[in-house]
């Protein structure tokens, strides 16, 4: 089990497992959405999520190309966003209350990475991941 809250605690989750694997994505969205280098995520399956508290709080900024921001009305938190059509929830990271051992699966976007923006795993990829089941893959989702 493993949980998570914004800032403000009204919107809170849990999850059924403990997650393992994360990513960084560099790109620009992602800069902007979190205001430093490179957001922290990773996806659990939507049968191991749970909404604890403060769901009706989530408001939703999407870009016509499909990049959502969903974040905590009372806040501004980014938080958890189910995918569209696939029972995946996309998790930020920095959210989960515990200090959990969680390894980087992948760079995403380097290509698009500020210069002072210098961290990086083994799994470097100049662009997006390729597809979800590739980004399913690398987090080790359906490992045991
Ligand atoms: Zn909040
Ligand atoms: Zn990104």
């Amino acid at each position: 089990m493993a949980s998570g809250q914004c800032l403000c605690g009204t919107v809170r989750f849990s999850l059924a497992v403990v997650p393992r694997f994360f990513y960084r994505c560099h790109c620009s969205l992602c800069r902007q959405q979190t205001g430093v280098g490179h957001n922290l995520a990773t996806l659990a399956h939507a049968r191991d999520f749970h909404w604890q508290a403060g769901e009706g709080a989530i408001s939703s900024w999407r870009k016509p190309s499909g990049y959502r921001n969903d974040f905590c009305a009372q806040c501004g938190t980014t938080v958890p966003n189910p995918l569209r059509e696939q029972p995946y929830v996309w998790i930020p990271l920095g959210l989960l209350d515990a200090g959990l051992s969680l390894t980087c699966a992948g760079d995403f976007c380097t290509d698009d990475a500020m210069p002072w923006d210098e961290q990086r795993c083994e799994h470097n990829h100049p662009g997006a991941p390729e597809s979800l089941h590739f980004l399913v893959q690398a987090l080790q989702l359906d490992a045991d």
